[in-house]
């Protein structure tokens, strides 16, 4: 079903206890504060948060995500964490092929292919990421560049595992530049995703699709791109690592 989500990736950033803190005040916020209704709410924590913050969180519209996960199954492959070992810690989801995986670890669409079966294998929910660098974009290839890597890292899934997949469409030249794509503009890509799924999986599968947006997402912005009709949420970095910031997005999900 399509819903209506706000996921926060904090990447690479939290101690131990200050990320046990951020997702008790995110939890704390949607028990106490009104606002939220209608929203569910992902944190995509790092690894080492994900089986605490799991366990503490209470509520029903709150759960966590890992941010990245392994193609293989299991063994001798040192610092990598599978699928398996996330589901075990309670998290609900993975983020896959997010652009600064795909930039700093060379991570190739074959690659998360294999990454979203093994997730999907064990059950976790799918965020999986698309978007274009600048020169993409200004060269007019970022239609055919988003699709190809939906392509090639997703499409290959049957109808029933894709219904376990949102699409995050996060425009690389977007991402913690403070240069947010324009509402027209993600709209424009948000609907042009939401007609390739359709080619794949069939009209009423892309009416369902969930699919957000990221890139440089902020309180003075999110209601705008939501009030777009195929901008579903969205996927929050720098914004979503301070509670009040996190919280303002997900009003402004809520009132669209
Ligand atoms: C992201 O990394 O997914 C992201 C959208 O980052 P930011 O909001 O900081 O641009």
């Amino acid at each position: 079903m399509r819903k209506k989500i706000v996921a926060g990736n904090w990447k690479m950033n939290k101690t131990y206890d200050e990320g046990l803190e951020l997702a008790r005040e995110v939890n704390e916020y949607l028990r106490y504060k009104e606002g939220a209704e209608g929203v569910t709410v992902i944190l995509g924590t790092p690894f080492i948060h994900l089986a605490k913050v799991a366990h503490n969180i209470t509520e029903a519209n709150l759960s966590v995500a890992a941010q990245d996960c392994s193609a293989e199954k299991g063994g001798a492959y040192t610092g990598e964490i599978s699928a398996a070992m996330i589901a075990s810690t309670g998290a609900k989801h993975v983020i896959i092929g997010h652009s600064e995986r795909r930039a700093y670890h060379g991570e190739t669409n074959a690659l998360l292919a294999g990454k979203v079966n093994r997730a999907l294998e064990n059950d976790l929910g799918i965020i999986f990421c698309a978007g274009e660098v600048l020169a993409e974009r200004e060269a007019g290839n970022h239609f055919e560049v988003v699709e190809r890597q939906l392509a090639e890292g997703v499409f290959h899934v049957t109808a029933a595992g894709f219904s376990r997949v949102v699409i995050a469409y996060e425009p690389v030249w977007a991402i913690g530049t403070g240069k947010t794509a324009t509402p027209d503009q993600a709209q424009e890509m948000h609907a042009f995703i939401r007609s390739v799924v359709a080619k794949q999986y069939g009209d009423v599968a892309a009416a369902d699709t969930t699919i957000l947006y990221g890139g440089s997402c902020s309180p003075a912005n999110a209601g705008e791109l939501f009030s777009r009709p195929d901008v579903d949420g969205g996927l929050i970095g720098g914004a979503s690592l301070k509670a009040a910031d996190f919280f303002e997005i997900i009003k402004a999900r809520a009132k669209r």
